[in-house]
């Protein structure tokens, strides 16, 4: 088990009164996990995200990661399981603007404390990985906006991670850039990083096996799909963690 979340809330003191912007959500990651999150904006996906990525932590609830309670960890030693076990992609892909492509894959391995040879030699095979060698040096303005989330994809999986998470990863993509984006996703759980995808983009959320929608806060209901062969998976296939606390309209998310 990768993630363990039980009735975990995020509530923002806010001074019109506290925003509740997750309420008491159970879910599971395991291992090889490939699960998609939809819903309305402003539902709760992102803060659900940053929980799962350990970089918020939940005001009530508990968050388990590898079996340990988040919330007892210091801040530094969470930005450390962050670094070693958890990698993310954003809609705007948040690259450093003065490092090229192989530096921006470096970055995360240095901090981690790579050595200089291991480093250059995991930043070339990454960078072979999503079919840059030939950018290698470019620097992001020099880039079109798929092959910027590409090196985004490669800087997530530098150290190896168990869990990819990603915010929109196609939001800013044209259709055809955003399912050659999918089908690298694809490729990534299939080498087997878990992955947790937000996502309006029903092309995208259709890769997953696993797909929640949330709304105000819950999530209300989940879908197993079998992407092998485009319709749902047996019943078995499942969460049967997954307790939705209240009876779903999924109307208008199809
Ligand atoms: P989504 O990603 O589904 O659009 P978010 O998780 O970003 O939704 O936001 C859920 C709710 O929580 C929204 O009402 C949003 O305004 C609120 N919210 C999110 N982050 C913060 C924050 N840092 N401070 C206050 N309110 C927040
Ligand atoms: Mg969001």
């Amino acid at each position: 088990m990768i993630i363990q979340a039980r009735d975990v809330s995020r509530v923002f003191p806010m001074p019109a009164g506290p925003v509740a912007a997750v309420r008491q959500v159970s879910l599971d990651i395991v291992p090889g996990d490939h699960v998609a999150v939809r819903g309305p904006s402003g539902c709760g996906k992102s803060t659900l995200l940053h929980m799962l990525g350990c970089v918020e932590t939940p005001t009530s609830g508990q968050l388990l990661f590898d079996g340990t309670d988040v919330s007892v960890l210091s801040d530094a030693a969470r930005s450390r399981l962050r670094l070693r076990h958890i990698g993310f992609v954003f809609q705007r892909f948040f690259l450093l603007p003065m490092l090229t492509a192989a530096e921006n894959i470096e970055l995360p391995q240095s901090e981690a404390g790579a050595a200089a040879e291991a480093r250059r030699r995991r930043t070339r095979e990454l960078l072979e990985y999503v079919g840059l060698t030939a950018r290698a040096d470019h620097r992001p303005a020099q880039l079109s906006g798929g092959e910027m989330q590409r090196v985004a994809i490669a800087r997530a999986l530098a150290n190896r991670p168990r869990l990819l998470l990603a915010d929109e990863p196609t939001g800013e993509l044209d259709q055809a850039t955003g399912a050659q984006i999918a089908q690298l996703l694809d490729r990534v759980n299939a080498d087997g990083t878990a992955l947790v995808i937000v996502t309006h983009d029903p092309a995208l959320a259709d890769h997953a096996r696993r797909i929640l929608t949330m709304r105000d806060g819950r999530i209300e209901s989940e879908t197993a799909r079998d992407p092998e062969r485009g319709h749902p998976a047996p019943a078995e296939a499942a969460d049967k963690t997954i307790r939705p606390d209240r009876q779903l309209d999924v109307e208008g998310w199809r």
